[in-house]
């Protein structure tokens, strides 16, 4: 039951037409303008890459420590030229761009838990 109103919540448009190795494009199915937009979550402690996940709308790594050096705090880097390695960390967000949206693409950081990260509208 509760899957079924899920996917009804979800019955928005997902372009799933604008391809990943586009930076940007038009949406065939529903017109708007989309950026694909790669995120990829580092370990504070030691800044090694950590797989990265969606969760609630938030980028998060995979597992809560990292692996390599048990550290709890990571942040969130923004990818602008997605590679055949980083691909395998990262997330992919489709953003619509509105028109006069100010693309920002600086780097956001936070500590973990310190700090509460501004939530992401994930809009599909
Ligand atoms: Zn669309
Ligand atoms: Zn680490």
């Amino acid at each position: 039951m509760f899957l079924s109103n899920l996917l009804k919540l979800n019955r928005k448009c997902r372009h799933d037409h604008v391809t990943p190795d586009k930076n940007c494009g038009y949406c065939p199915d529903c017109g708007k303008f989309i950026r694909n937009e790669w995120y990829i979550t580092r370990c504070k402690c030691c800044g090694v890459k950590l797989k990265t996940i969606i969760k609630n709308g938030e980028i998060l790594p995979q597992h809560r420590y990292c692996s390599n050096c048990g550290g709890e705090s990571f942040c969130v880097e923004k990818v602008e030229q997605i590679n055949f390695i980083d691909i395998n960390f990262a997330v992919l967000i489709k953003r619509i761009v509105e028109n006069n949206e100010i693309i920002c693409s600086t780097t956001r950081c936070w500590q973990e838990k310190t700090y509460e990260p501004p939530k992401l509208t994930v809009q599909y």
